[in-house]
């Protein structure tokens, strides 16, 4: 039987050198070799059971590593220093001057400011798309493109991508389907669905702990090992390599990723509904009227939910700050970007995450100045929260007094 992602990392085990539950970590930036021949060999490519330098990889990326092909069923994976470090890195790999990408045009801020602004100096061009219709899709691959790119479910808008169909259209023009998979881990698994490249920032659910910010590459062997190519590999040679110190903690923080997970969907979800029930504009993709939410649901690990994630437009940007600084004010959480805490975090995606996008686009694509991007924690008592949270939008009159009384 297949086994879950969540069995496949309880079920590794990497002792310590003496014999401690967790693997030694790697403190060192260079290894020996036994003979001059088998250093020449490594750097040669032959690098099998053997390190060079910690850029290239160390034993406790490789357990990361490891950990993370098995929760996304790949042949292997490697990590990387950051989100970003992950994503330039494959979009260089895999594109050289006058290539294409066909992208999602909702799509994290960072990613988008990288297409549209920065790899352009090389001369790769980016269109962006409404991945949402294939149609369009479709008609914007050229011979050029040598990828298609969206997130499983996009940042801040939360669009769902219909993976199974975007791998049909990549393999028809046979390019890799790369999919950002940092918003749904566990629930949904862009490899299992037909892509061919899963890209995470670790710094978000998987690390959970808010203390670094890491990103990794999941793919087949052959192409993670062509990023590390010491001549001509992109994560190698732009050199955006995780500490080791890093990688061990990811590691142990990733064992419950899969409990977290859950219970940030179900506090998510709760939210979700209550606030639709209040009549207020809420996004969430577990909600029957999402636009993706039949894709998500066929989609999806049912156990582990539709994610942490919701958003909720306040009408107006005003409103939204005074709603976050209150929120902020009573515990309910922290005004701050990213996502995959334990406490919830809240940001206005069109002057944060997402400012890279000019304002015209964020319009055109429907991201409203009120909007708010919350990344819902792993509170015990969650109608407490939304009790609370209530109160605040009564007080800022954003909800009525008498909605408050059930
Ligand atoms: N992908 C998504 C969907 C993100 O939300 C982010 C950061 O917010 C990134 C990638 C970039 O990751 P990092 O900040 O780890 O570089």
């Amino acid at each position: 039987m297949d086994k879950k992602a969540s069995d496949r990392i309880l079920e590794l085990h990497n002792f310590g050198e003496f014999g401690g539950v967790n693997p030694s970590i790697s403190d060192s930036s260079t290894y020996t070799f036994l003979t001059a021949k088998q250093m020449f060999d490594t750097f040669e490519g032959n690098t099998e059971g053997c390190y060079l330098y910690s850029r290239h990889s160390s034993p406790s990326n490789l357990y990361l590593g490891e950990a993370l092909a098995a929760m996304e069923g790949s042949e292997t994976a490697i990590v990387t220093a950051s989100g970003m470090g992950a994503i330039s890195a494959v979009a260089l790999q895999l594109c050289s001057a006058g290539d294409e990408i066909v992208s999602a045009r909702t799509i994290y801020g960072g990613t988008y400011a990288l297409f549209k602004k920065f790899i352009t100096k090389f001369n790769i061009g980016t269109s962006f798309v409404d991945i949402t219709d294939l149609e369009a899709v479709e008609s914007a691959i050229t011979p050029k493109t040598k990828v298609l790119y969206c997130e499983s479910v996009s940042n801040p808008l939360l669009e769902v991508a219909n993976i199974p169909a975007l791998a049909e259209l990549a393999d028809k023009y046979n390019i890799p389907l790369v999919v950002d998979n940092t918003f749904t881990p566990m629930s949904i698994h862009p490899l299992k669905l037909g892509a061919h490249i899963v890209i995470h920032s670790l710094t978000k659910f998987i690390n959970g702990s808010s203390d670094c910010v890491a990103g990794a590459v999941c793919g087949t062997k052959e192409f993670c090992l062509s990023l590390k190519d010491v001549n001509s590999g992109a994560a190698m040679l732009l050199g955006s390599t995780l500490d080791s110190l890093r990688a061990a903690s990811i590691l142990k923080n990733m064992r419950t990723l899969h409990l977290r997970m859950k219970k940030h969907s179900l506090n998510a979800g709760y939210l979700a509904e209550r606030f639709k029930e209040d009549g207020l504009r809420v996004v969430y993709p577990g909600l029957a009227d999402h636009p993706g939410h039949e894709t998500f649901s066929d989609q999806m690990e049912v156990e582990f939910g539709y994610g942490g994630i919701l958003t909720l437009d306040i009408g107006s940007l005003d409103k939204a700050n005074s709603l976050m600084e209150l929120m902020q004010h009573r515990n309910l959480g922290y005004l701050a970007v990213s996502l995959g805490f334990y406490k919830t975090l809240f940001s206005a995606p069109g002057t944060s995450t997402s400012s890279e996008i000019p304002e015209e686009e964020q319009v055109e694509m429907g991201l409203s100045n009120g909007l708010i991007r919350f990344s819902i924690g792993l509170d015990n008592d969650i109608e407490r929260t939304y009790q609370e949270m209530r109160r605040c939008m009564v007080e800022l009159d954003i909800l009525e007094k008498e909605l408050i009384i059930r």
